[in-house]
């Protein structure tokens, strides 16, 4: 892999990204699949993931907030973009005029001002347990919901990711709610969701977690692929004496004399410190385990198994979502959101992403 500075860079899997989305259109094969684009693709990348999931089929794409909508709306019809917070103050209204998003309206408050504001097509979501955003079951009749031109009707699962009774509760509660509320499409699965089965799927689906390789429930084990890869170089070889601390607080003392790496790669890059215990970085094949504490822009790696890697050649991590939510205690959200904004992100295609487990299931997707 050729270098390109060094810094490290996040590199997304083109083809393990559309292969995700198509695992969940396969799934949910009477819904349309709309993709969860917020927080920068999960922290993976507009840019380098939208065109990608516009390839595989996707037509329709939802964000938080409308500071979101010109990143994506540089990939896709405007019209075609959800946001979800709404139109919290007369500034979202505009920014709703000015670029032709919709707004998914959660209050009868935001009806109004939608309403009031010339209204036009929106989406509307209906909290039926979640207790987050949405109108109450007992607002949907208001007569300013009646007033609204909408698109997809939705709602949202707490407990999709675990085997609860609260999910049939609120898939039976906003199925006898869809009578009562003009609409042309119905909404109610996430990712997790999806993996209910048919009677969540209604019209449109909704995934972002395992678009980007979360795994948040068992049946969608073996058929999500891993998308990110961290690639950094080794900025340094050193030999350590015996005893010697590495790192920060010098909470790794070296066993015996032996050669370690440093690489350019740290927390501010999404690596939280808790990756450092169990963490390990490949190169050509071999694993090599991190030692001592992980700082800001580096952390060390041991080198005792890779005598031939040279200063400037680049090793990677295979960022296995569930893995890495296993093994730091963060929640698979979480390990993708921290990835730090200041990687270069590279689109690659296929298994000349990584070096490791994760590159080869890519591969076989
Ligand atoms: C984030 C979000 C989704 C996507 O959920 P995942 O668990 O990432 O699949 C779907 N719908 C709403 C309302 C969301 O906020």
């Amino acid at each position: 892999m050729p270098l390109e500075g060094g810094h490290p860079t996040l590199l997304i899997d083109a083809q393990a990204l559309a292969a995700n989305w198509r695992t969940m259109a396969r799934m949910a094969p009477s819904a349309e699949v709309a993709a969860a684009v917020k927080a920068d693709c999960y922290g993976l990348g507009v840019d380098a993931c939208v065109p990608h999931l516009v390839a595989a089929g996707a037509r329709h794409f939802l964000v938080a907030h409308w500071l979101e909508v010109e990143d994506v709306a540089r990939h896709v019809p405007p019209a075609r973009i959800s946001v979800l917070h709404g139109p919290v103050c007369a500034a979202d209204v505009a920014i709703a005029r000015r670029t032709g998003a919709r707004p998914v309206i959660n209050s009868l408050a935001q009806a109004q001002r939608w309403v009031q504001a010339g209204g036009g097509p929106c989406d509307l979501m209906i909290d039926t347990g979640i207790n987050r955003l949405g109108l109450r079951p007992d607002e949907v009749r208001d007569p300013v919901v009646g007033q609204l031109d909408i698109e997809v009707l939705m709602s949202h699962l707490a407990c999709a990711d675990e085997d609860s009774p609260r999910n049939a509760q609120q898939q039976s509660l906003f199925t006898a709610l869809l009578s009562a509320v003009a609409h042309r499409r119905a909404s109610l699965a996430n990712s997790a969701g999806v993996a209910l089965g048919a009677s969540y799927h209604l019209d449109v689906v909704r995934p972002g977690l395992a678009l980007y390789g979360g795994v948040p429930r068992r049946e969608l084990a073996g058929r999500i692929a891993p998308v990110a890869t961290l690639a950094a170089p080794l900025v340094q070889r050193r030999r350590v004496r015996q005893g010697e601390g590495v790192g920060y607080n010098g909470t790794f003392a070296a066993p015996r004399d032996m050669d370690i790496g440093i690489v350019s790669l740290g927390y501010a890059d999404g690596l939280l410190r808790v990756w450092g215990g169990s963490g390990a970085l490949h190169f050509d094949g071999r694993e090599l385990a991190m030692v001592g504490r992980i700082s800001m822009d580096m952390l060390a790696v041991d080198l005792t198994c890779a005598p031939d890697a040279r200063e400037g050649d680049l090793l990677t991590l295979a960022h296995d979502v569930p893995a890495a939510a296993h093994a730091t205690g963060l929640s698979q959200y979480e390990v993708l959101t921290t990835l730090g904004r200041r990687m270069p992100r590279r689109t690659v295609r296929g298994s000349g992403c990584t070096a490791g487990p994760a590159g080869a299931n890519a591969a076989q997707q």
